[in-house]
């Protein structure tokens, strides 16, 4: 099969490999949709895992249609339509328990969660995925949708780990891949007490079709007035970091009230220079986040059935062929919020 094969930075290549075999718990998919995730980009650009062996698969934002399944597989079958979570964990030591897959105690998360760190990878026309990571798409949903309750489902298990009221005001640094489904997680949580900051002019240009909410460039005009402006002077309640640069963490540092909260999703890839007695002197809460549950993964998917995730304005389609230049390199430049690659040829008949 045709695979587009991480090399090393910047080297990514189309190559024809060989289709994984199928076990007796898996689950083969003829991808449809792949998404290019902001950790995607960390991989191209700052081969942020230099530990891995090369060549390897990418991709962890995959849906696809069910084309083979393994003996012990009787809850799907071949031609549903699927989506996969990628997240895989022994679901029974404390952290799995306590409902944290993505801090499993057992497996080792720098090799087990599909195409960020496992052999396997959606970027390529199939993958076979253990089923227990499947999750069927519900009627309604497209296969593009399909691919997009992953990066929603990430910042939506944030939002809900900021334990937000509906009177909160929230700030959502960076409106990029990650921030956007900050942005649609509130909406759809009926907040709206928010402020968008993000410098791209394409981004800001496409978010304000998506949300009633102010979006502002943080170059040119006065977040931390604007914030104020909003809370009474108090500052914000949280703030959804997801640019991972230290201009916006500083920025967030500025903007959050008194024992408020700073959920940080964005990841940084390098470090930054910080004096941190702000955090200490205003008794700032900073919250880690990272990765989703399958529960919001099928919240995500009803919000979705009941409309109220829009997916035209932000979203691109590329061929497989040319998701470095028509995906990687627009995305990084700030051009395009999502792009999905359209591996099986799908968008021109949805
Ligand atoms: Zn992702
Ligand atoms: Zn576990």
């Amino acid at each position: 099969m045709i695979s587009l094969q991480l090399h090393g930075e910047q080297d990514l290549r189309l190559e024809d490999v060989q289709v994984a075999e199928v076990g007796k718990g898996d689950v083969k998919i003829k991808v449809a949709y792949n998404g290019i995730c902001g950790s995607d980009l960390h991989f191209y650009y700052a081969a942020s895992r230099s530990g891995w062996s090369r060549p390897r698969n990418i991709g962890h934002e995959i849906s696809g249609v069910v084309a083979e399944v393994g003996s012990d597989v009787s809850d799907v079958s071949v031609g549903d339509r699927v989506s996969v979570y990628p997240i895989d964990s022994c679901g029974s030591c404390v952290q799995c328990v306590d409902g944290h897959p993505v801090l499993c105690e057992v497996l080792d998360r720098s090799v087990s969660t599909v195409g960020c760190g496992s052999p396997i990878g959606g970027m390529g026309e199939y993958c076979v995925v253990p089923n227990h990571l499947i999750i069927p798409l519900p009627d309604g949903l497209s296969l593009a949708q399909g691919a997009l309750v992953e990066p929603i489902a990430v910042a939506a298990t944030a939002v809900e780990r900021a334990q937000l009221k509906a009177d909160s005001v929230v700030v959502v640094s960076g409106g990029g891949p990650i921030g956007i489904g900050a942005v649609l997680s509130l909406e759809a949580m009926g907040i709206t007490n928010f402020v968008v900051s993000e410098p791209s002019e394409a981004r800001r240009a496409a978010l304000t079709n998506l949300t009633s909410a102010r979006v502002i460039d943080p170059t040119s005009e006065d977040l931390p007035a604007i914030v104020r402006e909003l809370s009474g002077g108090r500052g914000a309640d949280v703030v959804l970091e997801c640019a991972g640069a230290g201009a916006a963490f500083d920025a967030a540092l500025a903007i959050v009230r008194k024992r408020g909260k700073i959920v940080m999703i964005g990841l940084f890839e390098k470090p930054y220079q910080l004096l941190p007695n702000g955090i200490a002197l205003n008794e700032i809460s900073i919250v880690g986040h990272n990765g989703s549950t399958q529960d919001v993964f099928r919240t995500v998917m009803r919000w979705m059935e009941e409309g109220k995730i829009p997916t035209d304005s932000w979203v691109t389609y590329v061929p497989l062929a040319e998701s470095v230049e028509g995906g990687f390199e627009p995305l990084r430049r700030g051009e395009e919020i999502k792009v999905l690659v359209d591996i099986a040829g799908s968008s021109s008949e949805e």
